[in-house]
């Protein structure tokens, strides 16, 4: 039974700087032929197995070593903690889409640990506890105290919206976040943790209890950064600052850089500041960093981290594809920095970047079966990359797992007088407007293999509610249609197309948004994509894969820019692709094949050969064996 109204992802119900509201996981319903297997086995499978690769690692068995008191050696990195408490908060959202009652017994079962393994004065941290007591916050520089403890106050607001307020994961958040609040500020103890996340967790606490000292405290710890003298003591093994977003204050910060994930989590919690506390020049900083990291600094598939080298932002234009670092919870992190920016301004460009992110650079980090997952993604591979079932550093199979159990609610949006649209999957949304008026709304589609959506009006108010549709940034010639009447002229891609009337019970408005094979190419300065070509179709970007090109070398094809794409639907191929065909032709190689260089002739040799060349989407790569793949194509 679905329960109405639960699971909030983030809650700008009251944020005085939101233009939108949101909408309930439990009231977003997704029921497609896309989203519906992936986020099935992610749920069946993947939640189960994540489950069992923290207990197999000793993840869960830290606390229990605390809240049994056996004593027992704590076990793996400093930070594991963290993943435990994104694998409950992916279980909570979970349970507010749909109840389970093994997933309730196996979340209640790890809350009982950690709850056990909180300190008396509310402090918890399965490593920083018994032996390694005395070492508490000695080093936050590179210890991610307050990044673990900002992912259980996040895990115990998700369970307290979906199970109600008794949640005890909640009740040991909150006293946490108390100890946390009595322990840092200006008035007591400096400091700031090297990995952020304690700054969007106190934020959302904020907006879960009302409590404005938690808001306070968020935004401490966001003005603690880039302070002279640093706040982060240089302690062995500490980068430069810039790697922790250190080096200048955050209102200060106009180009991203650093570690991306923390990066991405940084200005997620200054626009949660934004949208809370009257903070334009937060808002002004984490929209120049947007567009620094995703007009200059963001892979075509929304990966953002170009470099190994501390897992970080590159220059501008500065994306190679084999060596990309593209770490899934970088893809996150904007995603969930779009979210925020979207909400303050109702911007198309920001739900277009959310929706590239999800269909592509997220979507890539786990296999079809929901259990297996990519940290790295990869624009090119000679071959021999596969997902793995966990990580030693495992931050991304949860930080995957709470996104995609999440995902209804980043659908739909409410503002005064609206229904928002961002995203399209068969289903469909019963919203409240922030007057209480109800509408609810049914959505025919088979986005993102066909971009013909039909969204019915289940019911409607009698007085006027503006339907607000988006028309993605890569659609030409859109058009939108109420009762097959009225094309809309304005229907410019990169907008939401407002449709306002007083609507009937059966009123549909019906979009379509063709999909012609798009080829692209990149920016000149983004030297690696010279004389390239990438293949898009809809949202979804495409590749090649070795699989598919069984007789020739993937990387020694291209494609001619002129050439016609061939589309199929195959229900039976990775879970159902529309995959496209065309002829490519194989790159000349230097005659002498001890040699790495070839002179070039000057007139091109008519007996090129003729190769079937076949793409896949991006996401669905590495699910058929290991073996070469690319994104960008030679284009001749
Ligand atoms: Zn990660």
């Amino acid at each position: 039974m679905v329960q109405m109204n639960r699971g909030i992802v983030v809650d700008t119900s009251s944020s005085p700087h939101s233009l939108l509201r949101p909408v309930p996981i439990s009231s977003s319903r997704i029921d497609d032929e896309f989203w519906t297997p992936r986020r099935r086995a992610l749920r069946e499978a993947g939640l189960p197995s994540q489950f069992e690769m923290c207990e197999a690692t000793g993840r869960i068995d830290n606390f229990r070593r605390l809240s049994t008191g056996k004593n027992d050696p704590f076990q793996g990195r400093v930070y594991n903690d963290s993943d435990v408490y994104k694998l409950l908060e992916a279980a909570s959202h979970a349970l507010a889409e749909q109840h389970d009652q093994d997933l309730a017994a196996t979340t209640d079962g790890v809350i009982e640990a950690i709850a056990g393994a909180q300190r008396p004065d509310g402090y918890v941290h399965s490593y920083f506890s018994l032996e390694h007591e005395h070492q508490r916050y000695s080093d936050l520089t590179t210890q991610h105290e307050l990044y673990c403890a900002g992912h259980l106050i996040q895990a115990g607001i998700a369970h307290r919206r979906a199970t109600g307020s008794g949640s005890r994961l909640f009740g040991v958040a909150r006293r946490f976040a108390d100890h946390i609040c009595d322990t840092f500020g200006p008035d007591a103890r400096e400091g700031v943790d090297g990995h952020e996340e304690i700054e969007l967790a106190l934020a959302e606490l904020y907006r879960e209890t009302g409590e404005r000292n938690y808001l306070d405290q968020s935004i401490y710890f966001l003005q603690a950064r880039g302070r002279e003298p640093s706040l982060m003591p240089a302690v062995p093994g500490a980068y430069e600052r810039s790697y922790y977003q250190d080096h200048l204050p955050v209102t200060d910060q106009t180009e991203v850089v650093g570690h991306a994930v923390r990066a991405t989590y940084l200005a997620t919690g200054m626009m949660d500041a934004a949208l809370e506390a009257h903070r334009p020049d937060m808002a002004r900083a984490a929209t120049n960093l947007w567009e620094s990291a995703f007009e200059r600094k963001a892979y075509i598939t929304g990966g953002l981290g170009a470099r190994y080298e501390g897992e970080s932002f590159g220059d501008d234009y500065e994306l190679p594809n084999e060596t990309a670092y593209a770490e899934t919870c970088a893809a996150i992190g904007g995603v969930f920095w779009s979210w925020r920016m979207l909400c303050r301004t109702g911007d198309a460009k920001y739900a277009d970047a959310i929706e590239t992110a999800l269909y592509n650079g997220v979507l890539s980090g786990v296999s079809l079966d929901g259990t297996k997952y990519f940290y790295v993604n990869p624009l090119t591979s000679r071959g021999g990359y596969e997902r793995a079932d966990w990580f030693d550093c495992a931050c991304c199979p949860p930080n995957i797992a709470r996104l995609l159990m999440s995902l209804p609610g980043y659908f739909y949006s409410t503002s005064e007088d609206s229904l928002w649209v961002h995203l399209y999957a068969a289903g469909g949304v019963r919203a409240s407007l922030p007057d209480g008026r109800a509408i609810e709304v049914e959505v025919e589609t088979r986005y993102p293999w066909d971009g013909d959506i039909r969204l019915k009006i289940v019911e409607a108010p009698v007085s006027e509610i503006a339907l607000r549709v988006r028309i993605p940034g890569w659609c030409d010639r859109a058009t939108v249609t109420v009762n097959g009447r009225g094309a809309q002229p304005d229907a410019a891609p990169g907008t939401y197309l407002e449709v306002k009337r007083r609507w009937n019970q059966g009123d549909v408005v019906s979009l379509s948004l063709p999909m012609p094979v798009r080829k692209l190419s990149s920016h000149p300065q983004v030297t690696t994509n010279q004389g390239r070509i990438a293949l898009a179709r809809g949202p979804l970007i495409y590749c090649v894969e070795a699989v598919d090109h069984a007789s020739i070398d993937l990387l020694e094809t291209a494609l001619s820019r002129l050439d016609e794409f061939d589309m199929r639907h195959d229900r039976d191929l990775l879970g159902g692709v529309t995959i496209l065909r065309t002829i490519g032709e194989r790159l000349p190689k230097p005659f002498d094949e001890r040699s790495q260089i070839r002179a070039v002739a000057s007139n091109r040799n008519d007996e090129v050969d003729k190769l079937p060349i076949t793409a896949i989407p991006y996401y669905a790569w590495g699910n058929r064996g290991v073996g070469a793949m690319q994104v960008w194509i030679p284009a001749i």
